[in-house]
C-alpha cells in the first residue's frame, strides 16, 4: 500500500464529477486500500476519490464502527429533518464550520466486490460523513453549503491556511500526524 497526496480546495479535479465506476479491476481495488491508509494517516472519517486525484465515483468511509467501501452512492431516502453540526475536510485543513445535513439518510452503493448494499437511515457521524463524501463525488465541498457569511468567513481563513500547499496538493508526512482539534475530518 502507498500513501496517496491528498489535493485541496483549489485543485480543479475536486470541482468535477465523477465517473460511475463499471468495472471493479484490481487497480481499483488497490486505489481503495491506498485510500484506507491516506484517511487514517490523514487522521479523517472519510475519504473520496477525488481527494486523492481520481475520478471514480467511489468513497471510503471509516465512522462510528463502519468500515465501509462506497461505490456509486447514491442517497435514496431521507428523514428526520436537517441537523447542524460541525464538519471538517481533509482537502481544506484546519477549516472547521457548523454545516446542515440531513438527520438520517439511507445510501444505496456498492462494495468492494460490487454487490449492491444499504447503509440504512445512517445518523449521527455516520451519516454526515457519507453525506459529505457523496457531496465530494459531485464537486461539492462542505463549504458550499454555508450561508453566505459564514461561508465567506472560512474562505478568507482557507486564503491564508493554502499557502501551506503548493500546487494544491497536500503530501502526508511518513509516520503519524500530531492530533488536531477533535471533529470530523472527511
Ligand atoms: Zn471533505
Amino acid at each position: 500500500m502507498s500513501l496517496l497526496d491528498i489535493h485541496v480546495l483549489g485543485s480543479p479535479i475536486l470541482r468535477q464529477e465523477t465517473q460511475v465506476v463499471t468495472q471493479i479491476t484490481p487497480a481499483l481495488r488497490r486505489l481503495v486500500d491506498d485510500m484506507f491508509e491516506t484517511m487514517e494517516v490523514a487522521k479523517g472519517v472519510g475519504l473520496a476519490a477525488p481527494q486523492v486525484g481520481r475520478s471514480e465515483r467511489l468513497c471510503v468511509v471509516d465512522a462510528d464502527d463502519a468500515r465501509l467501501v462506497v461505490i456509486n452512492p447514491e442517497i435514496v431516502h431521507t428523514e428526520g429533518g436537517v441537523i447542524r453540526g460541525e464538519e471538517g475536510c481533509l482537502s481544506m485543513p484546519e477549516i472547521y464550520a457548523d454545516v446542515d445535513r440531513h438527520a438520517r439518510v439511507t445510501v444505496r452503493a456498492q462494495d468492494i466486490d460490487g454487490a449492491w448494499y444499504e447503509v440504512e437511515l445512517a445518523s449521527g457521524l455516520l451519516g454526515r460523513c457519507l453525506q459529505h463524501e457523496i457531496d465530494h463525488l459531485h464537486g461539492r465541498m462542505f463549504t458550499d453549503r454555508l450561508s453566505l457569511l459564514k461561508k465567506r468567513s472560512a474562505l478568507k481563513e482557507w486564503e491564508y491556511e493554502k499557502a501551506k500547499y503548493p500546487k494544491n496538493v497536500r503530501v502526508l508526512p511518513v509516520g503519524d500526524l500530531p492530533p488536531e482539534k477533535d471533529g470530523a475530518r472527511a
